[in-house]
């Protein structure tokens, strides 16, 4: 894998933190609902998630499950013993004045992701709890003067997967962070949504000259919260560390946010160590024994994994790696394209209406429509238009056609008269494909088309301009 974005003479390296809302009804410690932004403002809270004096938590065993899961799916290895720890530390959003979390015995250590060519190490994966959330001026919510808080996020249950240093540009982090997410959906342990905040990715960078062996200081990258913004984010914060360095400045070891409006990290507060936060084990919460048979259960209930399911529709259905591996970010994307080839349609005409257009049709409708489409009977615009219709409607893509009356239009003597009167209301068009400019041939297929009435064989009218136009 090329190693993009690093400025010559030097190397990015990137390591990091993801952390990912788990898919459970109910909160990490206590019976309140985990849908935080369904609910009212303050409203699915009680005695633990408030943290009132007195009031005991209880572990939620899906949520140790989903990240037993996931440590499997990465090929950690999982711990025997284990436990929770206090982290503490004072924030408004945090009522107790700690959170929960695993300081020295996480759940599940060591494993592996591979990203494109590269092998991503996996440190460690671990089980905490969330905190509220703060209101700011500006906000949505925000009706008051000051800052609000919501504390309907506090105490739902986030994972959080570390990385070691492996990743060496900004385009290996965001790749990361995808196929990290694609191994949580299909394996059930999120939603993985990064715009809902369910997943919260951090990166980690640092740059060195290349060829050293010693690690450069490392800032942290916050409040990232697309695929795109983590990409752009790593790519600035790796440019600006070169710039410092090379005007002979030090990089200071920080947290930095990302600004989207104005595409550019920017400083927020230096990094805490561990030691400030005082850990200790958790004195509510008993240790956890993970019964190995109980492990050997999950590792047997995994399903195919998305890297596996990449290579095997490669392999069977002969997609690209790219198509491949777009097909395989959702479950349930993968299993449409395998039942409408399965139904009869092209594998490649499959993947492209899949990937192209998020079809709400099922796999035999879908197959149907392809071959609508493959077989001539209509065009590619049409079919679209068939797609929308038969989802909304329910009726099955031939019956669209039929009763729209719907065909594309392949004689040439017909579509000829057109391609004339097409030539003659745009003579620019016309010579400038004369003049060697191949481009402006598109739009005019485009004009074909549309004074069709959208009927025009898009490849038979290019040919037809093609003919009068080149010789
Ligand atoms: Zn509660």
């Amino acid at each position: 894998m090329p190693e993009t974005h690093a400025p010559d003479g030097w190397e990015a390296v990137i390591g990091m933190e993801v952390h990912a809302q788990l898919a459970t009804r109910s909160k990490m410690f206590c019976g309140c609902s985990a849908d935080y932004l369904a609910a009212p403002p303050n409203s699915s809270v009680c005695e633990v998630c408030l943290g009132l004096p007195g009031a005991l938590p209880v572990a939620n065993r899906r949520a140790v499950e989903l990240v037993v899961t996931t440590g499997l799916a990465l090929g950690c290895e999982i711990a025997r013993h284990t436990k929770f720890d206090r982290k503490n530390y004072f924030y408004p959003d945090l009522p107790k004045g700690y959170q929960i979390s695993q300081y020295d015995m996480p759940m599940c250590v060591g494993g592996r992701l591979e990203v494109g060519g590269r092998t991503v190490r996996i440190t460690r994966v671990h089980l905490e709890e969330d905190t509220g959330k703060l209101v700011h001026a500006g906000d949505a919510l925000q009706t008051a003067a000051g800052s609000l808080v919501d504390l309907n996020r506090s105490g739902v249950p986030l994972m959080e997967i570390v990385t070691e240093p492996d990743l060496r540009g900004a385009d290996e982090a965001r790749d990361y962070a995808t196929s990290l997410r694609a191994i949580l959906r299909a394996i059930g342990a999120s939603e993985a949504d990064m715009e809902k905040g369910q997943l919260r990715a951090e990166a980690n960078v640092s740059v060195r000259r290349r060829g050293a062996a010693e690690l450069g200081v490392k800032t942290e990258l916050k409040n990232i919260n697309s695929f795109r913004a983590l990409h752009r984010a790593v790519e600035h914060e790796i440019r600006r560390q070169v710039e410092v360095l090379e005007s002979g400045g030090d990089v200071v070891q920080e947290t930095r946010g990302w600004s989207e409006a104005e595409q550019r990290t920017f400083s927020q507060r230096s990094k805490e160590l561990a030691q400030d936060y005082r850990y200790f084990p958790e004195p509510d919460l008993p240790a956890l024994e993970l019964a190995p048979a109980w492990v050997d259960e999950l590792r047997r209930s995994l399903p195919e994994l998305p890297p596996a399911r990449r290579a095997r529709l490669v392999e069977r259905y002969g997609v690209t790696g790219y198509d491949a591996g777009q097909l395989t970010q959702e479950p349930a994307t993968a299993d449409l394209f395998e039942a409408t080839v399965a139904a009869g349609a092209p594998a490649k005409a499959a993947a492209n209406w899949i990937i192209g257009t998020q079809p709400g049709l099922d796999a035999a409708r879908l197959a149907e429509l392809i071959g609508l489409v493959v077989s001539g009977t209509i065009n590619r615009d049409q079919g679209l238009l068939v797609l929308e219709e038969a989802g909304a409607s329910g009726r099955s893509p031939a019956d669209v056609v039929r009763e729209r009356g719907l065909s594309q239009e392949s004689d040439e003597a017909a579509l000829a008269v057109i391609v004339e009167r097409v030539m003659a209301e745009s003579p620019q068009a016309v010579a400038d494909v004369r003049a060697g400019k191949l481009k402006a041939i598109g739009p005019l297929v485009g004009r074909v088309v549309a004074a069709s009435g959208g009927r025009a064989n898009p490849k038979v009218a290019s040919e037809l301009l093609r003919k009068r136009l080149l010789v």
